[in-house]
């Protein structure tokens, strides 16, 4: 009997060990392997684009999934395409840090069902809290104040904006001081809302102030451009759009199916964006936007986020995100196109954070003027986010 106690007892603190090993080692190693770039840093830009880039008086990001991978955002790393200090040394002003908290196994853009998830097993590896292990909404609130953690522990480096009025703050502390910078929370798919209308609430409390009705697959609210049915809004869907309007919450469409997005814009009586996608006119698959959606959104006042990565772009520098740019700007106008990188989104892209001058270049080189290039690295962001934020 003895034997066997002791037999456990070693049994159990070997399991504790590799368990704690996993976490220290593993999860780093996860991070690296999906988030790498094409180029490398550092990168070079002409003297010109340079100057260009640092008289920017505001860039920003429209997506990022660095909270996904338990990195600690508050120190500067050589993997991975985010953290808060590689923010600081590109002069960035906002990075949306949008949610995952499901992804299907064998994850493709064509066909996926709701039925597995890799995102359980990524949790228990990283040791995240067990109440994240088996709950999407907790796994959201978890990554949620994680953001929050980062921003207290930053010495007053870096904030989170959730209103108007921070975000005039901070663009009036930012004029005296240019080492600060700020995230937004998002979500990739209301599966977090676990079928509730209430959770949208929870969410907001949480600090979420953009949401992605749908991620790879089709959820309770509609369908997504991967998923089965790829069908439109759901009425559990019709009612969480108006909910979040009347907290002025933003609908963010990347990844909705083509009749997901018709059937939001048709009940949306604000404006709304789509924080990391291509276009079909520059890159043809069934994650991009048609030139009858970029024009849709566009008239509503909506904004187009541009991504940084092959599968959206069709191509793998910043030439072709520039590309896609001006596309977009000559189909709807300048005014309604941003950046939205998908930076950590477990996808090669072009460049890590610190590469966002090579964009200028690019569009340096397609004619645009200084006024031009402000708009879309972040000036667009900002109209949009003082339009379309709950004031307080
Ligand atoms: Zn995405």
């Amino acid at each position: 009997m003895k034997k066997t106690i002791r037999l456990i007892s070693y049994l159990v603190a070997f399991l504790l060990v590799a368990y704690l090993l996993t976490i220290l080692f593993v999860t780093p190693i996860i991070d690296k392997k999906f988030n790498t770039t094409t180029l490398l840093p550092p990168y070079h830009v002409s003297t010109q684009a340079q100057q260009v880039y640092e008289r920017l008086p505001f860039i920003a990001d429209l997506h990022c999934d660095a909270l996904l991978w338990k990195r600690n955002l508050l120190k500067r790393h050589n993997y991975g395409h985010v953290d808060i200090p590689r923010m600081l040394e590109v002069g960035m002003a906002l990075q949306a840090f949008t949610i995952v908290s499901k992804t299907p196994v064998n994850m493709n853009f064509d066909h996926n069902s709701a039925e597995t998830d890799n995102i359980t097993r990524l949790f228990i590896a990283q040791g995240r809290p067990v109440k994240t292990w088996f709950s999407l909404k907790e796994r959201a609130l978890e990554q949620c104040r994680q953001l929050y953690r980062f921003a207290d522990e930053s010495q007053g480096t870096f904030r989170v904006i959730t209103s108007v009025a921070d975000l005039q703050q901070y663009m009036q502390d930012k004029q005296n001081n240019q080492n600060i910078t700020a995230g937004m929370l998002g979500v990739e798919g209301m599966q977090v809302l676990e079928g509730k209308l209430e959770n949208i609430d929870a969410m907001y409390a949480a600090g979420i102030r953009m949401m992605a009705p749908v991620h790879f697959f089709d959820n309770k609210i509609g369908g997504s451009a991967h998923g089965i049915k790829k069908g439109g809004l759901t009425d559990f869907g019709r009612q969480a759009i108006k909910r979040m309007e009347e907290k002025h919450m933003i609908v963010d469409l990347a990844h909705a199916s083509p009749a997901l997005i018709d059937d939001v814009l048709d009940i949306a009586t604000r404006p709304v964006l789509v924080s990391h996608t291509g276009v079909k006119g520059t890159c043809n698959n069934i994650r991009n936007l048609s030139d009858a959606h970029l024009k849709r959104i566009a008239a509503g006042g909506g904004l187009i986020g541009i991504a940084v990565f092959e599968p959206a772009v069709c191509g793998t520098d910043a030439a072709a995100t520039a590309r896609a740019i001006k596309y977009t700007a000559d189909l709807v106008g300048i005014e309604h196109v941003a950046l939205g990188s998908d930076f950590d989104g477990a996808y090669t892209m072009h460049f890590d954070v610190t590469g966002l001058p090579l964009v200028v270049e690019e569009l340096l080189k397609l004619g645009y003027n200084e006024q031009e290039i402000g708009l879309v690295m972040g000036g667009n962001v900002r109209a949009f986010l003082l339009q379309n934020l709950p004031a307080e």
